[in-house]
């Protein structure tokens, strides 16, 4: 099976791929490299073997390397460490998508539930009163472990009872066409607290921003409460916010290699998405791994058929994390207003600690644009916040709740267990999902949450300043 990339993408590909000057800073970078000694590595799996797929035709050489292949986190630290600008992981990824006939038979259908994970949500989130307490009883899991080759060690998260779909249905691009929903405008108008001098001269209940937000699998399946969240806080902020239909970014399929499950939902996406921002909005998302999929997978990994490639780096451009999304909400509005603005927490409740500390996803660092929620973290005033700066958690995504991953995913995330730990355990905040199943496994008792839900509700503040200035 082939890449998927055009002709024009494979020739970028190999071009990048011969870019390489082999000094190794990919390997140095790699949280695989320390723990399993006979891994090939980055630069082999990366660009080396995508010239020797490139080039010869000898099945057995490229199949030697099937394995490594399937061992890689997906992290992306050998990207952001490469200084060549050669992108090993994509490279990685894009090997792993040509071996997806290779499945082997044993974890076939474990491999294939991983990779659909909108079939599962579907149907745990049904029977969640039953499949939430047998999840958590040890001979179920000894059976998931032994039958399905999920690991029995690995806590799963429980299945939410109501779907995010149910309690906020998705809004259509139909509906909005042109001026905005009255429901959602007289949302504005009951809840806004509008920055100073923002919104002059405009119509009462005029959004400060449009919003179409992305639920993805995990608050459509497990953390319904978080999108609640998200929304809640975007309309405190006074953005029209309208809600996407329930659908994958396609990551698991990828990370699994179903390659035509994965350009299928990226087709879906890129349609939708593409709609709604011709309309005016921005897409937003509580998760790293999604965003970061939508934004560079789609097209980078050839994803989406070359006539779709245009809506897809028109989405990629507008499509934002929650946090990197406020920072970049104030700065528009503080250079739009002439006004320093700034959005402040208002915690709901005692959070029960005077320390917090935060875990920054590979998939933030691998964005690029800063630590945003760390930014907002040290705004709650009286809160220290400890930057754990500890690496990979290890997890990467369905990898460790795979039974023969699950001890190297341990292993990698040892960094970060200790740092917690050596830190006195104090709450967490990270806002990728599985990072956070991953510390609750890593630290028994640890409380993890999405810094949203440690923030509470949000507010805009007016400073005093150059509105251009940073902090
Ligand atoms: S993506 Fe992560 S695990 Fe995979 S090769 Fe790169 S650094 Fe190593
Ligand atoms: S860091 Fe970049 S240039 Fe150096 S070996 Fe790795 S891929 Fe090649
Ligand atoms: S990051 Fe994971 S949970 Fe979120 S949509 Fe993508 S696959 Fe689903």
């Amino acid at each position: 099976m082939g890449s998927g990339l055009s002709v024009a993408g494979n020739l970028a590909a190999l071009l990048n791929a011969d870019v390489c000057w082999r000094c190794q800073a990919c390997m140095a970078a790699c949280p695989l490299v320390g723990v399993l000694p006979h891994y090939a590595g980055p630069k082999r799996l990366g660009p080396d073997l995508w010239r020797l797929q490139q080039a010869s035709s000898d099945l057995r050489q490229k199949a030697a390397m099937g394995p490594d292949l399937d061992l890689c986190l997906g992290c992306r630290r050998c990207d952001v460490a490469c200084p060549a600008g050669v992108e090993p992981a994509r490279l990685i990824a894009l090997n792993r998508l040509s071996f997806s006939h290779r499945h082997h038979k044993s974890t076939a259908v474990r491999d294939w539930l991983l990779g659909h994970p909108t079939w599962l949500g579907r149907l745990g989130t049904t029977f969640s009163r039953v499949a939430n307490p047998l999840l958590g009883q040890a001979s179920t899991r000894a059976l998931l472990h032994h039958v399905a080759g999920i690991s029995g060690e690995r806590r799963l998260p429980p299945f939410a009872p109501v779907r995010f779909s149910k309690l906020y249905p998705a809004t259509s691009p139909l509906e909005v066409a042109g001026k905005g929903s009255p429901a959602e405008k007289h949302a504005v108008e009951q809840s806004v607290e509008r920055p100073a001098g923002q919104g002059e001269g405009e119509p009462a209940g005029q959004p400060v921003a449009r919003v179409l937000f992305f639920p993805g699998c995990q608050v459509e399946y497990y953390e319904p409460d978080l999108g609640e969240r998200v929304v809640a806080a975007l309309r405190s902020l006074g953005v029209e916010v309208a809600v996407d239909e329930p659908s994958c970014c396609g990551l698991p399929a990828i990370a699994n290699a179903w390659p035509a499950v994965a350009r299928r939902q990226a087709e879906r996406n890129v349609e939708r998405l593409a709609a709604w921002i011709e309309q005016g909005f921005d897409v937003v998302l509580a998760s790293s791994s999604c965003g970061l999929t939508i934004r560079t997978d789609y097209t980078g990994l050839g994803l989406v058929r070359e006539e779709l490639a245009e809506k897809a780096r028109l989405v990629a451009e507008h499509v934002f994390d929650l946090g990197e999304y406020l920072l970049q909400l104030e700065r528009r509005i503080s250079r739009a207003t002439g006004r320093r603005v700034r959005v402040v927490p208002k915690p709901e409740g005692e959070i029960g600690s005077e320390t917090l500390a935060y875990h920054t996803p590979c998939h933030t660092v691998a964005r690029g644009e800063g630590r945003p929620w760390l930014e907002l973290l040290r705004r709650l005033p009286g809160m220290r916040v400890l930057d754990l700066q500890a690496g990979c958690c290890g997890i990467a995504g369905t990898y460790g709740l795979k039974r023969e991953k699950y001890s190297v995913s341990r292993e990698v995330g040892e960094g970060l267990r200790s740092a917690l730990v050596a830190a006195g355990t104090p709450p967490v905040a990270t806002e990728c999902e599985t990072c956070r199943l991953q510390i609750r496994d890593l630290v028994p008792g640890a409380t993890v949450a999405h810094p949203l839900v440690l923030l509470g509700r949000l507010r805009w503040e007016e400073r005093a300043g150059d509105p251009a200035g940073g902090e």
